[in-house]
């Protein structure tokens, strides 16, 4: 028996357009057909026909043209619409696949979910990108959205016991005049960095394959060897632990020696609308169910059935662009030739970072500085930063936004307060970094908790994942940023090489 679906997109790839579904029938919608088609299937003159009329014409017509193209569209359920969700739909659906995107949140984003309120559009999760983001940078070509791109010029101010010390990145002279690490060792670190820059900068961070070579010891051990402590403390962590939550003594040195050899020319990047705008005009291209939270995976004779919020539905391929914990658990029970030993370890083992923001809204211009306040030196640091205009495209709302990023175990324990408990707990941590703070008039704005924030890159995960990535293949592939990097750019890479293994096994089943 024919399928309805394949049917209507068969229907829609020659030109027809479907207008709607009779009395909500999908069996059979109102299409409006071809000129030569009209006499046979249709008594409306202007080509409005029932399908299910101009099916049987069809049929008949090129009944074996039918079947062929029938045979050749795959069903795809894509589980997860942050970036590699949208990344993977986008590009399932460009090879042919017809594709369902589920998402268990009311919006697509992911971890680069967008909050707009009161005139504010504030970025609840990622909130830039940079020039070393090659693919993003040709998806924003090909998708239109370069005309969105804005350029940030933000600066750092690291804090040190109430010592304020800015830093912009890529600024030689206030790289010199930096007052928390001596000459000599600033001299060390120019060498270490040229040495790494001359050497690493084709390293492509989105890609674990790249990184596996440098993933031999961790981001502390390999900074207190060749810059010193006081470099460690004051330029490597500030470097990287306010912006992935995690903590250098556990994360590979791959990432940082990537970045290192990178830093000199950094750029930073946002979107005017949002940093969401990617994940939502990827999204458009492909059938997308929000408020859709799968919740088992089954195995059937020919593919897997889906069950989501009541319903379920059959597929041939899936895709999982979850956080690696939710990507284990559906897929627990899934026999081994689908779902190998080694990969379900892999999810299983998988460790995030938390991480909290809290927002507050003030009065423009109170805080005059667009600036990003790191707390550095020895000990655990649990504020991460303290970004003031938060809302990087202020203007619409008369007022500014101060947000602050809370890490390690307090961001733990904060994990499921109250909002009213957080908001205080979170601006009692940050006053006593920044004193700006103490008497600023600061109305809480917004809140995001957030358990599996960042994977964390421990030592070895590189090489592990760049094996998982080469040994996958279809009919059940897995995307995320836990395969790459914590970045967008590495959730675009794990998905594009999901897709690939994806065609690579198809037919599998
Ligand atoms: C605070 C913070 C700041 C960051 N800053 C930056 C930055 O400045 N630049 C940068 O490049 N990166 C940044 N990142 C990292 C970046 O956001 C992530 O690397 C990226 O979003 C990962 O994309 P993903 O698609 O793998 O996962 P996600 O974005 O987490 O997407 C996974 C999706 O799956 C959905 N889902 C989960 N379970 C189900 C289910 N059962 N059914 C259906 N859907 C489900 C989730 O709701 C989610 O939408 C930041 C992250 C955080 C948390």
């Amino acid at each position: 028996m024919r399928s309805n679906i394949p049917w209507l997109y068969l229907l829609s790839r020659r030109g027809w357009s479907v207008l709607g579904a009779t009395s909500g029938d999908p069996a059979s919608p109102y299409i409006r057909c071809s000129k030569d088609l009209q006499q046979e299937s249709c008594s409306d003159p202007s080509g409005l026909c029932g399908a299910k009329n101009l099916r049987s014409v069809l049929e008949k017509r090129e009944d074996s043209m039918f079947d062929g193209a029938m045979a050749r569209i795959i069903k795809t359920a894509v589980i997860g619409a942050g970036p590699a969700g949208c990344v993977a739909a986008h590009e399932a659906a460009r090879a042919g696949r017809k594709v369902v995107l589920f998402e268990k949140e009311k919006a697509v984003g992911g971890r680069t979910l967008t909050h707009r309120s009161g005139g504010h559009v504030l970025d609840t999760g990622a909130g830039f990108f940079t020039n070393f983001y090659p693919r993003l940078k040709s998806y924003n070509r090909a998708l239109g959205l370069e005309s969105d791109v804005v350029r940030l010029s933000r600066q750092n101010v690291l804090i040190s016991d109430h010592r304020i010390a800015p830093l912009a990145l890529g600024s030689p002279l206030s790289f010199f005049r930096f007052p928390l690490v001596g000459a000599a060792d600033k001299i060390r670190m120019l060498g270490v960095t040229l040495g790494r820059t001359l050497r690493y900068r084709g390293v492509d961070l989105a890609d674990p394959a790249s990184l596996a070579a440098l993933d031999t010891d961790s981001i502390a051990r390999d900074a207190r060897k060749f810059l010193g402590e006081s470099v460690y403390q004051y330029l490597v962590r500030p470097g990287i632990e306010p912006f992935w939550y995690f903590s250098c003594e556990e994360v590979s040195k791959a990432l940082y020696i990537g970045l290192q050899a990178k830093a000199a020319d950094a750029v930073f990047f946002t979107y005017g609308s949002g940093m969401d705008s990617f994940c939502r005009k990827l999204a458009e291209s492909v059938e997308l169910r929000t408020g859709k939270s799968v919740t088992s995976i089954g195995e059937k004779p020919r593919g897997f059935s889906i069950r989501f919020s009541d319903d379920k539905e059959d597929f041939d391929e899936i895709i999982l662009a979850t956080t690696a914990n939710v990507a284990a658990k559906l897929t627990a029970k899934l026999s081994e030739s689908v779902v190998s030993a080694n990969q379900k370890h892999f999810l299983q083992s998988q460790m995030y970072a938390a991480n909290v923001i809290v927002s507050f809204r003030l009065p423009a211009g109170v805080l005059p500085d667009s600036d990003t306040r790191i707390p550095c030196g020895t000990g655990e640091n649990p504020v991460a930063a303290i970004t003031s205009n938060s809302d990087k495209r202020a203007g619409h709302s008369g007022e500014d936004l101060v947000s602050i990023y809370l890490r390690g175990d307090e961001a733990k324990k904060l994990l499921k307060s109250k909002q009213k408990e957080a908001f205080a707990r979170a601006l009692a941590l940050a006053r006593k970094v920044d004193s700006r703070l103490i008497k600023l008039p600061l109305e809480p704005f917004y809140m995001k908790q957030r358990e599996n924030a960042i994977p964390v890159h421990s030592v070895g995960r590189y090489r592990q994942a760049a094996t998982f990535l080469e040994e996958q293949s279809g009919p059940i592939v897995f995307a995320g940023d836990y395969l790459a990097n914590a970045t967008v750019e590495g959730a675009i890479h794990s998905a594009q090489s999901a897709v690939a293994a994806l065609l690579k096994g198809a037919g599998l089943r």
